[in-house]
């Protein structure tokens, strides 16, 4: 059955009229008109199929307002006239909620917005659906009628397949655009958020989803043949990568994800549908996955939003094969830099992934599938760069810092010198590292450094299994909570923990409480809406208050460890007070445990994070009621300096090696020396060479960092004398400047330091 409207055919002929429907479009299509005048006359057929007074396309214009680009009914006069804001009218409700709207008597629905210059005085009913590209809204195509009408399913499908062939027109002069921004070639730096960390220099290699040629096809059998053949070609595919030798558990586990995707007869379904509608099998996929993709975003679950991109990742390769497009290129450059839009982690693994040197995504996240992939490889990736797929063409130069979260385009010749000396340094440090190894982490002057590492999933430990270290100084335990559906239960979360004992094997580690709240956000918790989230409503202070969270972390924490030592820290204490009620919790639950089943863990160390800068005042009877204490720089700098530590605009105006900063953490390590308990560092600064240096330099013998800065930070204290640099950093620490930085960069040097 055609997609036409029932009242458009006589049942014996409805066949016929679709296929005339059709032929016109097609005809349209091939005319040597401009894309406007083509969109117009789609418009026009439209209006007249439909049996509707108007038709109306909004193009979406930078900005975000929607523009009258093309009509048939409405006043020509206010094509490119007549402007809507996303949200405004019952045209921007489609673009801001991306989901088709129909209406049958417009002047009773309160979100209507009359524009008189359209002369839409007398249209009564209104239907409308958006018009996207592979995830990017590109318009609003909206029908209007005189009558007050209840518009059909069949109408919508329509209107669903018009809409395609829009997108497609499109297309062609979004790509003339882009690649007029493109050919200018200018150098341009952006900040990009690391997803995981390195350096690499090479050529972009954009990754792009195969655009198709045809978007109306004639031959309903033909097409349903073609998808079955290419749905049977992708199931081998996928089936061969299950018989690789090395594939790892993660990626067997993706793998078979998709497979249960191919075989699903809902999806099969509806693409059958979208053909009998008179689309290709390439535009019924997409149009599925359109549909598909714009439900799953809609929902808050990140878990579920992420899979979005597995999902695009099996339409797009079902889709390759109907255009008979090998699957990865072989034309990649050898340091190629490989940009896409988003990735599923099977279209990374089609690639020659020597060759790969880096990933920089406009979408992309810690725990997406892809990402864990990468990790597994090595492989820096960067993401939250808008567009950045359709403004880079393959000959861009790319130098991606994906430790300092920064992306260069095209970058001048001293950005690239410099890059490139960076690079060298990395290399030969990289190099220089392997074999202190297995050497002590001490100073010249025979200091031993204690080396830990921040983490955040068991897997982290597993890829670290290479370096050596003390223990795990940090343990973030918010993403199960972040990828979850809802708070995991104590049982869940007993065996996450259990699981990072295991991994760990004999080496301490410190547990932190749940940090959410601020940046980290449970799409399934109640969320307030706050002015200043990072000093709002987060981290202890949610837990403090919804109990049942705090008990049922530490209860998994208590059951996880039992028999071994456990030792836990709060994050965001405030007030010494605040300390002492999630201390008395961790005690309640200790006794509870103890009747329940009388394991408890063999040793227990209680500490705290120092992140907020009250507690620089409060030291002394802070230290009385700690075990240990670590520093979180990251959020005690933001609150310091007042500085919102994820805003580019500000976060490198105010330095962490500036002298008053240097003594407010000088201040805690003494009076935790004075008080014989452990003071450790495991915020950035750790991670970061010369931060090292200085903290080692002002008396921290523990430091807590991200895995791959061991090795450097390891260079740092086998080559320093802590007495002396502590002796010269004590005499700047009442230097009235801005920063330290220079003048530790020059000793450092000077002294033959690995900075
Ligand atoms: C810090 O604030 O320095 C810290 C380690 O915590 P997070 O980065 O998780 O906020
Ligand atoms: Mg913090």
């Amino acid at each position: 059955m055609g997609v036409l409207p029932r009242h458009l055919t006589k049942k014996t002929s409805q066949e016929k009229e679709t296929q005339n429907v059709l032929r016109s479009l097609k005809k349209i299509i091939k005319q040597k008109l401009s894309v406007e005048e083509k969109i117009n006359q789609i418009t026009k057929l439209t209006a007249k199929e439909l049996k509707v007074e108007a038709c109306s396309f909004y193009i979406i214009r930078p900005g975000d307002v929607l523009e009258l680009y093309a009509t048939c009914g409405l006043d020509k006069k206010a094509v490119h006239e007549t402007y809507l804001r996303i949200g405004e009218g019952l045209n921007g409700e489609v673009a801001l909620t991306r989901k088709p709207l129909m209406v049958s008597n417009v002047w009773k629905h309160s979100g209507f917005v009359y524009k008189p210059e359209t002369k839409e005085l007398n249209l009564n009913s209104f239907a409308a659906v958006p018009v996207i590209h592979q995830d990017v809204l590109l318009g609003v195509l909206s029908i209007q009628k005189k009558e007050i009408h209840t518009f059909v399913e069949k109408e919508m499908d329509f209107l669903g397949v018009i809409s395609m062939l829009i997108s497609d027109l499109l297309l062609g002069v979004l790509k003339e655009n882009t690649i007029k921004v493109a050919s200018g070639r200018q150098h341009k730096k952006m900040d990009v958020v690391t997803l995981i960390q390195g350096l690499a220099i090479g050529k972009a290699y954009v990754h792009k989803r195969v655009v198709f040629e045809n978007i109306l096809s004639l031959d309903r059998h033909g097409e349903q043949k073609k998808l079955i053949s290419a749905i049977r070609s992708v199931e081998e595919e996928i089936s061969q990568k299950l018989l690789l030798p090395d594939i790892t558990r993660e990626q067997t586990d993706i793998f078979k994800t998709y497979l249960m995707f191919t075989r699903d007869k809902g999806w099969a379904k509806k693409i059958n549908n979208a053909i009998s509608s008179g689309l290709t099998a390439q535009a019924s996929i997409q149009k599925v996955l359109n549909e598909i993709t714009e439900r799953m975003n809609m929902l808050s679950d990140p878990y579920i939003k992420e899979r979005i991109h597995d999902f695009q990742d099996l339409a797009n390769r079902i889709i390759r094969h109907l255009h008979g497009k090998q699957v990865a290129s072989k034309k990649m450059p050898r340091n190629a830099i490989l940009v896409a839009k988003s990735l599923g982690p099977v279209e990374l693994l089609d690639y020659d992934l020597s060759k790969i040197k880096a990933i920089v995504l406009e979408e992309g996240s810690q725990t997406m599938h892809m990402t864990i992939v990468a990790r597994s490889l090595n492989i820096p990736v960067v993401s939250g760069i808008k567009d950045i797929s359709n403004s880079i063409l393959n000959e861009d130069v790319l130098a991606v810092d994906a430790t300092n979260g920064f992306l260069y385009i095209n970058p001048s010749d001293e950005v690239l010198d410099d890059f490139d000396d960076r690079l060298k340094t990395y290399r030969r440090q990289q190099a220089q590292y392997l074999p202190l190894k297995h050497l002590p982490s001490e100073t010249k002057d025979n200091v031993y450094v204690s080396l830990n590492i921040n983490a955040g999933l068991p897997s982290d430990i597993v890829n670290t299994k290479s370096f050596s270290y003390d223990g795990i100084g940090l343990y973030r335990t918010e993403l199960p909570f972040m990828s979850a559906q809802q708070l995991p239960d104590a049982k869940e979360q007993t065996q996450i923990y259990k699981k990072v004992f295991d991994e760990v094997g004999k080496k301490p580690v410190i547990f932190r409480t749940l940090d959410i709240g601020s940046d980290k956000i449970l799409p399934y918790f109640e969320n307030k809406k706050e002015e200043n989230p990072a000093m709002g409503w987060r981290s202890i202070r949610i837990t403090l208050d919804r109990r049942i969270i705090l008990k049922t972390q530490l209860r998994a924490f208590i059951r996880a460890a039992a028999g071994r030592e456990l030792k836990i820290m709060f994050p965001m204490i405030t007030t010494i007070e605040e300390l002492r009620e999630a201390k008395k919790l961790f005690y309640l639950e200790i006794e509870r445990e103890k009747l329940k089943s009388g394991v408890i863990p063999k040793v227990i160390k209680i500490g705290t994070m120092i992140e907020v800068p009250s507690l620089l005042f409060q030291l002394d009877e802070l230290v009385q009621e700690v075990d240990f204490i670590s520093i979180g720089t990251n959020d005690l700098a933001q609150f310091f300096y007042a500085t919102d530590r994820g805003n580019p605009v500000i976060w490198d105006r105010y330095d962490v090696l500036s002298p008053v900063f240097l003594k407010a953490l000088k201040k805690v390590s003494d009076a935790c020396k004075k008080a014989n308990i452990p003071c450790s560092i495991c915020g950035e600064m750790a991670s970061n060479t010369l931060g090292a240096f200085a903290l080692i330099g002002i008396g921290f013998t523990n430091l807590s960092m991200n895995p791959a800065a061991l090795g450097p930070v390891k260079g740092v204290v086998r080559t320093m004398e802590q007495a002396k640099t502590s002796l010269f950093i004590d005499k700047h620490l009442n230097d009235s400047v801005v920063s330290l930085r220079d003048l530790l960069k020059a000793y450092a040097t000077d002294h033959g330091v690995l900075i």
